[in-house]
C-alpha cells in the first residue's frame, strides 16, 4: 500500500506551497486509490523509489462552524482517507489557539501525526520548534516550503516510518 498523507492546518500556513513543491504538479490518478473522491486535491510525491499520495486541504480555523464548515468537512474527510497526517503550522506567526484546537482534535483521530513548523526561513528554526513542543507531537520538523529547506529530509523520515 502506498502511504496517503493529508496536509492539515490553518489557512495560510503554507500547505499548498508544500503540496506544489512535493508533487511538482503530478496530479494523482485517483482511480489508483479506491475510495477516494474528486472533492479534494490529490497529488503524487516521490522520494527515491517510493511514491506516495498527498492530499491538499483548504484549512482549518479551529472553529468548524459557519463559512469554514465545508472546508473543515473536506479536511476531516482527507484525514479519514490518510494513513499519515502532516500538520502544518506557521513558525513565523507562532502558536495560535486555533493550532491548539486542531492539535487536540487530531490527537483524538488516532492517526500518525507529524508536525511541520513552516516558514522557518524567516525565524530561528530551533526557537520556532520550541514554541510548538507543548502541542505534544513526537515527530517535529522545521521546514521552509518556499525554498524547500528541510522538505526532502522530512518526507524521507516520514516515509521511512510508514
Ligand atoms: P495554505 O493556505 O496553507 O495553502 O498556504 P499557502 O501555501 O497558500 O501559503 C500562504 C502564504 O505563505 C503564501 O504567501 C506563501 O508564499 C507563504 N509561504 C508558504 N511557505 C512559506 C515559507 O516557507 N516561508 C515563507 N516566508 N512564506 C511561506
Ligand atoms: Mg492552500
Amino acid at each position: 500500500m502506498r502511504p496517503v498523507i493529508a496536509l492539515v492546518g490553518r489557512p495560510n500556513v503554507g500547505k499548498s506551497t508544500l503540496f506544489n513543491r512535493v508533487t511538482k504538479s503530478r496530479d494523482a490518478l485517483v482511480a489508483d486509490f479506491p475510495g477516494l473522491t474528486r472533492d479534494r486535491k490529490y497529488g503524487t510525491g516521490v522520494i527515491g523509489e517510493r511514491d506516495y499520495l498527498i492530499i491538499d486541504t483548504g484549512g482549518l480555523s479551529g472553529d468548524d462552524a459557519g463559512i469554514d464548515e465545508y472546508m473543515a468537512k473536506q479536511t476531516w474527510l482527507a484525514v479519514d482517507e490518510a494513513s499519515i497526517v502532516l500538520f502544518l503550522v506557521d513558525g513565523k506567526q507562532g502558536l495560535t489557539g486555533a493550532d491548539e484546537l486542531v492539535a487536540e482534535r487530531l490527537r483524538r483521530q488516532g492517526k500518525i501525526v507529524y508536525l511541520a513548523v513552516n516558514k522557518t526561513d524567516a525565524v530561528d528554526p530551533d526557537q520556532a520548534l520550541t514554541e510548538f513542543y507543548g502541542l505534544g507531537f513526537d515527530g517535529m520538523f522545521a521546514i521552509a516550503a518556499t525554498q524547500g529547506r528541510g522538505v526532502t529530509q522530512m518526507m524521507n523520515q516520514i516515509l521511512e516510518e510508514a
